[in-house]
């Protein structure tokens, strides 16, 4: 079934109505009738049965059949916190990450990141992820659409508590790997993860430290050295691998 991602607003009723280019694309590409059945979602965990009834000029009438929870959401919710990466390597992340089924990303500026954007185009360009993000969860068929937060600093990112029962630096100069680093491994332990990474740049001594102080442990990702982009999407792998829904068998 064809599935479109709906904004939650929108699902007032049990009648919805389908603007922008997805009614063109119901109408004209897919040329649906009524009575032809789609699926929806609205990104905050909730998908919808839908059928069509009427197609108007501008756009296309479905009444909601069913409603359900997703069930493409991880068990464990992954907090990523991402040094600011140059050009367009933090739009590729959002749709990666977004794939990976992590919950939230957080840009941050740090000692060695790229000298921070201003105001006004961070907001362009949290805008910009967001958007990559839905495009991503259409994609992926997940139920939750990956949050992108505000970007902050180093230091707000490590006073960051939010319940997460695992906070974690990846750095490069560590060569305990994650398994060492965290305990309770198999007991699948973990639901919130806060998992850090750096830029181009990596972190300083100091940086490390700092957020040691808070409560972080720092783990590996293996002996070589990873370029940032390909850095978070390992971490997230093996985070979901070992605490998530990648690669386990469902309990
Ligand atoms: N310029 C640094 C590397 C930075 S890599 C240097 O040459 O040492 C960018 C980020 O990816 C790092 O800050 C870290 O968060 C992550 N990363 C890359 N390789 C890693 C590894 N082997 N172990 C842990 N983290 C790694």
């Amino acid at each position: 079934m064809r599935r479109f991602f709906i904004e939650e607003s929108k699902i007032t009723g049990p009648m919805i109505s389908i603007t922008g280019s997805d009614a063109a694309h119901i109408k004209k590409v897919l040329r649906m009738k009524s009575g032809d059945r789609i699926g929806l979602f609205d990104g905050r965990g909730f998908e919808y049965e839908a059928r069509i009834e009427n197609l108007l000029a501008g756009s296309v009438e479905v009444s909601i059949i069913k409603r359900f929870l997703s069930a493409s959401e991880s068990p464990v919710q992954i907090i990523v916190a991402q040094a600011l990466l140059k050009d367009k390597k933090m739009d590729i992340l959002a749709r990666q990450l977004t794939e990976i089924g992590v919950a939230r990303l957080i840009p941050f500026t740090s000692i060695r990141s790229v000298p921070r954007p201003d105001k006004k185009r961070l907001s362009a360009r949290r805008k910009r992820w967001e958007k990559i993000a839905i495009e991503a969860l259409k994609q992926c068929r997940r139920g939750h659409v990956t949050k992108i937060g505000e970007t902050i600093t180093f230091n707000d990112i490590i006073k960051i508590n939010d319940e997460c029962d695992l906070k974690i630096v990846f750095w490069e100069n560590e060569s305990k790997p994650v398994s060492d680093a965290v305990q309770q491994v198999h007991d699948r332990h973990y639901r919130k993860i806060l998992a850090v990474l750096g830029s181009e740049g990596g972190f300083s001594e100091k940086e490390i430290e700092d957020a040691r102080a808070c409560g972080f442990v720092t783990a590996s990702l293996g002996p070589r050295i990873l370029r940032a982009e390909t850095a978070a999407v390992a971490a997230c792998t093996i985070l979901q691998y070992l605490f998530g829904d990648m690669g386990l068998k469902k309990s």
